[in-house]
């Protein structure tokens, strides 16, 4: 438990500060800025913030491209006491108009082209709007540079919130994650120990930060160790290979080793000075586990986390990384599989909801008390919603998203099963299975392969493979070749649009 004076995040990162010199973040424009500079101009923002009325409590929003100052203004509003509302860049004002209308923000901050459309959205909450570009400049970075760098840190308790993140939501309405101060500093603390990060790692930083990934776990865990992070705009291979020389870990989705991979530069040398290679967010192909190993001699470690809970599981530092798990709970974490009709916990290696409690959990959906009473069980654990098994080792398991389960003649087909069963097919470099309505069977499994370039395999190559290999009511009834599936940008496949593309191939 926390011992701090002050629980706000900022205090637990920052108040013991013993080395400002220390370079804390690095740009591909060769900007470095200390740890001391860092901390100076959060006190800057955070000034610029009150001045701007934002009180502790308040929601400051931003639709920002990822930069420095970007980062800085999540500080500044951690440090002020209110609470950081990251926007994925690519929501349209459209759906702006929902996230702004629910949070209602004192401030919104956005890039100087949607000043004026969302300038008119933040006016129906009586929102102020300031303006940060790509580069870092804008309304909001001028003022900040001539406020006062001294700020006293804003008293936080631990139950607080700190953040609030709209979780993806490809069904139904988008919901707001509360984050406390508690939740993130806990989880970042206990990843800097289970990864064993020092003062001495630098990580190469290409993820967005209005995620959850990219804003808490890489950010949050290299300051809390005083570490140095390479800050890329986007996921650009041969930069980050190039950068592998003199940086120690770098965090990705399962994107970041597919693109890697398919760059030649990638080899033992190139990865010689790397101590770790993390993935999460959506699933590690074991595939892609294993070609990463033979290519640079590292196990990938993965993990497992979600916007409402922070970081739930990992693969051990020392002892056996494995191919499509994702690890042990961390330390001060509960993880149980249970009956998703009724709520018992299910015996080792039985699939079942995943269900987790501890310091990481979220305190519940924004305004939305009844959602949030039913996604927790009574004994406080959270039903994730998605679908795993513990094996005998401990080793947690997914096999997919709950609402992505095929009831297929009232059996359960769980799509990772047959994506393990087609992925293996020589030729195959990935699929999605998914169910589609069908009259007879209430929903058909239908799989969505891409291949290797050239492999030319067809609907009947695929199920040809899988005869024999999977029970009858497994069999997808049709077998699609696509040239590629469609992710998001956090490497997730949307089998919500497969769904909506395929809705009509069985009907008659
Ligand atoms: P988000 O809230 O956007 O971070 O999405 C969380 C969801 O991503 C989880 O509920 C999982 O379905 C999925 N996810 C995260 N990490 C992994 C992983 N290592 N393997 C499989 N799925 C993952």
């Amino acid at each position: 438990m926390n011992t701090a004076a002050n629980a706000n995040l900022f205090s637990r990162l920052f108040d013991n500060l013993d080395e400002p010199g220390r370079l804390a973040i690095e740009t591909i424009d060769g900007v470095e800025i200390s740890y001391g500079e860092l901390v100076a101009r959060t006190g800057q923002m955070a000034n610029l913030l009150v001045s701007r009325g934002v009180r502790p409590g308040d929601r400051v929003a931003a639709q920002a491209e990822k930069s420095v100052p970007a980062l800085v203004l999540y500080l500044a509003t951690v440090r002020a006491g209110a609470v950081y509302l990251p926007l994925n860049t690519a929501y349209t004002l459209n759906e702006l108009d929902y996230f702004i209308a629910d949070a209602e923000p004192s401030l919104v901050v956005c890039d100087p082209s949607r000043a004026e459309g969302i300038g008119a959205i933040a006016a129906k909450v009586k929102a102020k709007v300031e303006t940060l570009d790509a580069d870092g400049k804008g309304s909001l970075t001028d003022a900040a540079s001539m406020a006062d760098t001294a700020f006293a840190t804003v008293a936080r308790a631990d139950d607080d919130l700190a953040a609030i993140l709209y979780t993806s939501g490809t069904t139904g309405r988008s919901k707001g994650a509360m984050l406390t101060h508690d939740n993130l500093a806990s989880n970042s603390l206990s990843l800097v120990d289970y990864w064993r990060f020092t003062r001495d790692d630098v990580l190469i930083h290409a993820l967005p930060i209005y995620h959850t990934h990219g804003l808490f776990v890489a950010s949050n865990v290299t300051l809390f160790a005083r570490a140095a992070m390479i800050f890329l705009p986007k996921l650009d291979s041969e930069r980050i290979i190039k950068l592998m020389a003199r940086a120690t870990v770098l965090m990705g989705v399962p994107t970041f080793y597919t693109r890697l991979l398919q760059s030649p530069a990638l080899t033992r040398e190139s990865t010689r000075h790397m101590r770790l290679f993390i993935s999460g967010s959506a699933p590690l192909l074991a595939d892609t586990h294993r070609e990463w190993a033979a290519r640079t001699g590292h196990a990938v470690l993965e993990r497992y986390g979600m916007t409402e809970t922070n970081m739930n599981t990992s693969n051990p530092y020392d002892g056996e990384r494995v191919p499509g798990a994702v690890g042990f709970p961390l330390p001060g974490v509960s993880i149980r599989v249970t009956d998703p009709e009724t709520g018992k916990e299910l015996a080792r290696d039985a699939i079942g909801m995943i269900e987790v409690k501890g310091p990481n959990v979220f305190k519940g959906y924004w305004r939305m008390p009844e959602k949030t009473k039913a996604e927790f069980r009574d004994d406080g654990f959270f039903i994730t919603g998605d679908l795993g098994k513990i094996d005998a080792k401990g080793y947690l398991h997914i096999v997919g998203r709950g609402k992505d389960l095929v009831i297929s003649g009232g059996f359960n087909v769980y799509p990772k099963e047959i994506e393990s069963e087609i992925d293996a097919m020589p030729g195959v470099a990935e699929s999605a299975v998914i169910g589609v309505p069908h009259a007879d069977f209430g929903e058909g499994v239908t799989a969505v392969v891409v291949c290797n370039h050239g492999a030319g395999i067809t609907e009947a190559d695929v199920l040809k493979a899988l005869d024999g290999r999977l029970a009858k009511f497994k069999m997808p009834k049709r077998v699609i070749v696509v040239d590629e599936l469609p992710r998001n940008a956090m490497g997730k496949v949307q089998k919500n649009i497969l769904r909506d593309t395929y809705a009509n191939i069985y009907a008659k």
